[in-house]
């Protein structure tokens, strides 16, 4: 048996999480999930607590502990960003599936690795904000991250080839997002509407905005680096635009190893939950003659100015990259308003790092300062 908490539980990795411990559960593996962590999705909530009878809950607002509290009345539930911290510190908890949107994520995350837990993490911000803080927990109490995001399960598989030293370097395959032909002059004045139309995955809204900036695959990068513990300057983007490869490693001695799999993140879900199991649970196969022409081209570093800003506050550390997460958000939600064009979001996120001067270690406490700050000089700034 392995008593699973899902953060997270009613967005679409949470969603397909449930999913795939059913059928996980109908292949023979004993899964139980104890504990699901929400925001305002209480109806969604509602209907997976019938479904799922999970011991504890948490929702985002009062309003809604109580809406559950009087049709679920033996049920636990917590309230906010210490309710999901308590989730994932809960006793005789296995598994923590944090799939958590935003920055809430990374409490949770700290809190499960304290207690020694694996945590399948789907929160970029676990990594991108605190993963100083995140190795940090990991050096001291002996727990494990395995990733579920495709490109970083792709990487674990292909990590699985080789030893550590053997490894030249990790190359992140991006789609090039909806944008990738557009001709660069024109980038000033295309619409939300034509950046929401993501050619390979259906996505939020800020992901799919993230990809077509390349932010989203800076982040990844951001992440290899703390997953897999290597230097950035051996971990490289690559532009393919029809995404069947979902990352490679290259070793020294010039192999090159490529997991593929068809755009199912029900796939490294899987993976995740039972790392290194490779279970038939009926999952979408890939159709290699249907695939297409396999067809890579380097990253453009003129059509995506913002992927080397967030590499240079990768490479700053500290607080850095927490400012730039919280200026794209709230510049990805002007752009989205319609206040600000497209290449508004990359030139205000140098301007938010050139004007930052936060140093020194993260704490939970500086971050939460560096994220403050990056928001209102965001929100300010005009073009
Ligand atoms: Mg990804």
């Amino acid at each position: 048996m392995r008593r699973v908490a899902i953060l997270g539980a009613t967005g679409s990795i949470g969603t397909q999480t449930i999913d795939v411990i059913h059928r996980l559960n109908r292949a023979g593996y004993g899964f139980e999930i104890v504990a699901l962590g929400a925001g305002r999705n209480v109806a969604l909530l509602a209907e997976q607590i019938v479904a799922v009878r999970p011991r504890a809950v948490c929702v985002a607002e009062e309003s809604g502990r109580a809406e559950l509290a009087s049709r679920f009345p033996d049920l636990e539930i917590g309230v906010g960003e210490e309710g999901l911290v308590s989730l994932a510190r809960r006793d005789g908890i296995d598994l923590v599936v944090n799939a958590l949107v935003g920055a809430v994520g990374l409490r949770p995350t700290l809190a499960a690795l304290e207690q020694g837990r694996t945590v399948a993490l789907a929160n970029k911000e676990s990594l991108v904000i605190g993963g100083e803080l995140v190795a940090a927990a990991l050096n001291e109490h002996g727990g494990k991250i395995i990733p579920i995001d495709s490109e970083h399960s792709a990487l674990l598989q292909a990590l699985s080839a080789g030893k550590r030293e053997e490894v030249r370097r990790l190359i992140i395959t991006a789609s090039g997002g909806p944008f990738l032909r557009t001709p660069i002059e024109r980038l000033e004045r295309v619409r939300p509407e034509d950046a929401l139309r993501h050619p390979n995955w259906s996505m939020g809204a800020r992901i799919t905005i993230d990809s077509a900036t390349m932010v989203n695959k800076a982040f990844e990068v951001i992440e290899a680096h703390y997953l897999f513990g290597i230097p950035y300057d051996r971990i490289e983007p690559i532009i393919h635009p029809s995404s069947v490869i979902h990352s490679l490693v290259e070793y020294r001695d010039g192999s090159v190893i490529a997991q593929l799999a068809p755009p199912d993140m029900r796939i490294p879900i899987q993976y995740a939950l039972v790392y290194p199991d490779r279970p038939d649970t009926d999952l979408p196969r890939l159709d290699l003659t249907s695939a297409g022409a396999l067809s890579f081209e380097p990253l453009d570093p003129a059509r995506y100015p913002a992927f080397a800003t967030v590499l240079a506050a990768a490479r700053r550390g500290g607080t850095a990259p927490a400012v730039v997460n919280a200026a794209d958000e709230v510049l990805v939600g002007r752009f989205l308003a319609g206040e600000i064009p497209f290449t508004g979001i990359a030139r205000g996120l140098s301007a938010a790092l050139a004007a930052w001067r936060g140093e020194g270690p993260p704490s939970l406490e500086a971050i939460r300062d560096a994220d403050r700050w990056a928001r209102r000089f965001a929100s300010e700034i005009s073009f």
